[in-house]
């Protein structure tokens, strides 16, 4: 009989970051310029059977908007809840008993709870003050090898040559290669992506998500792109139904759009976070250089959990990160329209004030 709960669950807890209500959220890397019209339009043209019926099995309608987007088979497409269920399906399908994922730290904070849900060992490998070389994340031949690109939450995105490398030196184990998951969350606002090389690599994946540039995180709609031996793998672990008929199809339609929604508020966002770049870097904060919809910077007390609690006292939220390799406490801030960001600047300043004069009062007390 297997005991329950899991031994190895013990480990695993609910995702539970501090998402309690605040008037400016700008924890989560969502579109904060909306949401796609055209999926709206879907959306509120539902009719009774889009709710009564069963979805399609696999979500043909939003397979093949992705294959027309990206120019590749239908076959090499995958579909999920948004792409954590995407990459869950992956982590499955490659486990077995001991199986392995390697990534460099920090990363999607996702990746280690996913790979103990699939019960498999999680391997962090920090990136220091530079890219982890390729060839640590290969040695001793991982089953699975995830990449971030841009990164979330340093928004840096790796050079093509560094994940080149790693897709040749994986690609060297022969048939036994670990499988690369490359998540592209973010590339709308990188602007490249590698989907071509799925072509070339049989190993490779990579995932998308429509809850970012497409605004649609609350449908749940992801997908990947990989070859067809690889895809149909990833299906067989997906299961059917996965995606709702209405998400599917708003999907699609957002997809298909071409009256540039997306690259408008895309723009948009390019030009605000090289403007809070400057911001951050003119108040000492030390921004990473990000090719994402998010900047992560030095937290101003150093602390960043209490910093984030200080912001969200004044009604903004933004995500805490601690133990940075050779960076220390950061604090990671969604880009939106600018009047959202003057909003943030002023309680960042009001933080910053306070600081300043904690620490005058704690130099009059130790003079
Ligand atoms: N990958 C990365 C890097 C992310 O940051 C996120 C969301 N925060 C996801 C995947 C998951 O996105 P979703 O499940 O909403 O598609």
């Amino acid at each position: 009989m297997s005991p329950f709960p899991r031994a190895d669950y013990a480990r695993v807890s609910r995702y539970e970051p501090d998402r309690r209500p605040v008037s400016l959220d700008l924890s989560d890397n969502t579109n904060l310029w909306g949401t796609h019209p055209a999926a709206l339009e879907r959306i509120r043209a539902a009719t009774a059977d889009d709710l009564a019926r069963y979805p399609e099995l696999y979500a043909d309608v939003l397979r093949d908007a992705v294959s027309v987007r990206f120019d590749v088979d239908p076959d090499c497409v995958t579909t999920g809840a948004g792409s954590d269920d995407v990459l869950d399906s992956a982590f499955r399908a490659v486990f077995a008993p001991g199986a392995t994922v390697r990534y460099a730290s920090p990363t999607f904070s996702m990746i280690e709870p996913l790979a103990h849900m699939n019960a498999m060992s999680a391997e962090a490998v920090p990136w220091g003050e530079a890219l982890v070389d390729p060839a640590r994340l290969c040695e001793g031949r991982p089953d699975l090898i995830y990449v971030c690109r841009p990164n979330n939450p340093t928004g840096e995105s790796a050079p093509a040559e560094w994940v080149e490398r790693l897709l040749g030196l994986a690609d060297e184990a022969g048939p036994d290669a670990p499988l690369v998951i490359l998540d592209e969350a973010y590339a709308d606002f990188g602007g490249e992506t590698l989907i071509p090389w799925v072509a070339r690599y049989s190993r490779l994946v990579v995932a998308r998500t429509a809850s970012k540039a497409f605004g649609l995180a609350g449908l749940r709609c992801g997908f990947a792109v990989a070859s067809p031996e690889t895809t149909l793998e990833i299906e067989k672990s997906r299961g059917p139904y996965k995606v709702s008929r209405l998400a599917a199809e708003a999907t699609a339609a957002a997809l298909r759009d071409d009256s540039g929604w997306m690259a408008s508020t895309v723009e948009e966002c390019l030009a605000n976070r090289a403007r809070l770049h400057s911001a951050l870097t003119e108040r000492g904060l030390r921004p990473f250089d990000s090719r994402a919809n998010f900047i992560l910077f030095a937290a101003p007390s150093g602390q960043a959990r209490a910093d984030a609690l200080s912001l969200r006292d004044r009604g903004v939220g933004v995500r805490p990160f601690i133990g940075i390799p050779g960076f220390g406490e950061g604090l990671r801030v969604t880009v939106g329209p600018w009047p959202l960001m003057e909003r943030f600047l002023e309680a960042l300043d009001a933080i910053l004030l306070d600081g300043a004069a904690r620490d005058r009062a704690n130099g009059e007390m130790t003079r």
